[in-house]
């Protein structure tokens, strides 16, 4: 980003800032240290010096023996080192606290929800899906969603449509239960979620997700990532509906091609086919689709479009949809708005309501006429 931006030199006067702040602290600590311990340090060889003198004309007087002055002061001295001590102590103990601090903030992170020691197993899934007056938020006292009811049947494909913000990837993470929801209950194949154990749970639901993440390693190693002991067969089977196998045939090194740090040697329309082809080998029963706003070349699009419609075919369907493709092809659309939802309904009902969506859909077809009149306008 910096570097595309062309910020480096703001950002190394940013760096520089904070570095000379942090210089001027430590000069002042060190600062307020030295002056502490050279204060103390006289205060100390003060008070030795008084005893000293006066213990000195006691002995002059013949009031006191030398020997008891002498045990007086090696006992001033056991005073004094553990004194001494406490003042290093101090410094210490408030550097160990401002670490402290950090280490409880981690500490005290919310776990992920609590996995019932009771909760069954559940080795086949269906995917039908029930959320139940359903109310969530991720501070306490800021609801984000609220009276959240649907029904799901298996193998339905459901579009989420809403403005950003809406809440749309927070019903996304509900059904993953990295939350739990603050009322009401989410229901999969008729069973709680807090019901069910997390891994069975999350080993059903499979996600291509906008920004497809690549571990550096092969492509196959990439595609077998959710089911490391599939057989060649099915991984090309998998690719081949993914429309990726052509592609990756004529990598250098075919399937054992590096794909690079996250992916970068591949393109964007790569990446997207080899996480359709990790979704499809997954086999989830329940699959989340978190569409690419940005769009592709025509060509590229309709290959994914595609392998996107192998893969949803028989699964139950969650796509926060952009493309008008998706909001056609879902069987139903929910319309969500700010926390709640608004409508719900197919594509052609909703635009002949003339309601929440349809007003949507007219915002969005007048940004995208807009850019063209401006592209059109623009010189070339
Ligand atoms: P959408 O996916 O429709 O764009 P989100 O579900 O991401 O909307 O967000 C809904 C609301 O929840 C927004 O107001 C957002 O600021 C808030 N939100 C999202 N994620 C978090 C989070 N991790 N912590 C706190 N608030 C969040």
């Amino acid at each position: 980003m910096v570097k595309a931006f062309t910020r480096e030199d703001h950002e190394a006067r940013r760096f520089d800032v904070r570095n000379l702040r942090v210089m001027q602290a430590s000069i002042a600590a060190e600062r307020t240290w030295l002056v502490f311990f050279l204060v103390s340090n006289f205060l100390m060889s003060f008070g030795l010096f008084l005893v000293w003198y006066f213990g000195g004309r006691q002995i002059v007087n013949q009031e006191l023996t030398l020997g008891a002055l002498t045990a007086f002061i090696s006992y001033l001295w056991m005073v004094y080192q553990p004194l001494r001590w406490f003042g290093d102590f101090y410094s210490f103990m408030v550097r160990a606290f401002a670490g402290a601090e950090r280490i409880f903030e981690v500490i005290d992170a919310p776990p992920e929800p609590f996995e019932n020691p009771d909760a069954a197993p559940l080795p086949t899934m269906k995917g039908k899906v029930i959320f139940e007056d359903v109310a969530f938020g991720y501070d306490v006292g800021k609801p984000v969603l609220e009276g959240i009811n649907f029904e799901v049947e298996p193998g339905e494909m459901i579009g989420l449509v809403g403005h950003s913000g809406a809440g749309k990837s927070t019903i996304i993470n509900l059904i993953f239960r990295f939350y739990d929801a603050t009322r009401g209950s989410i229901r999969v194949d008729d069973r709680d979620l807090r019901d069910i154990r997390l891994e069975d749970l999350r080993r059903h639901i499979g996600m291509v997700a906008q920004q497809t993440l690549l571990f550096s390693g092969t492509v196959l190693e990439n595609i077998a990532y959710g089911h490391p002991t599939a057989s060649a067969r099915e991984i090309v089977e998998a690719t081949r509906a993914a429309n990726a196998h052509e592609f990756i045939i004529r990598l250098p090194d075919g399937y054992d091609s590096q794909v690079g740090e996250n992916g970068d040697r591949l393109s964007g329309g790569e990446k997207q086919r080899i996480a359709i082809a990790r979704a499809i080998l997954q086999n989830p029963r329940i699959l989340i689709l978190d569409e690419a706003t940005s769009s592709l070349d025509t060509a590229t699009e309709q290959r994914i479009q595609e392998a996107v419609s192998h893969l949803v075919k028989g699964r139950t369907t969650f796509a926060i949809a952009h493309r008008l493709s998706t909001l056609r092809s879902a069987d139903r659309l929910l319309v969500m708005d700010r926390g709640q939802i608004v409508e719900i309904g197919n594509h052609t009902d909703l635009l002949a309501r003339r309601g929440h969506f349809y007003q949507l859909v007219q915002t969005h077809q007048k940004t995208v006429s807009s850019i063209d009149m401006e592209e059109r306008k623009a010189p070339t």
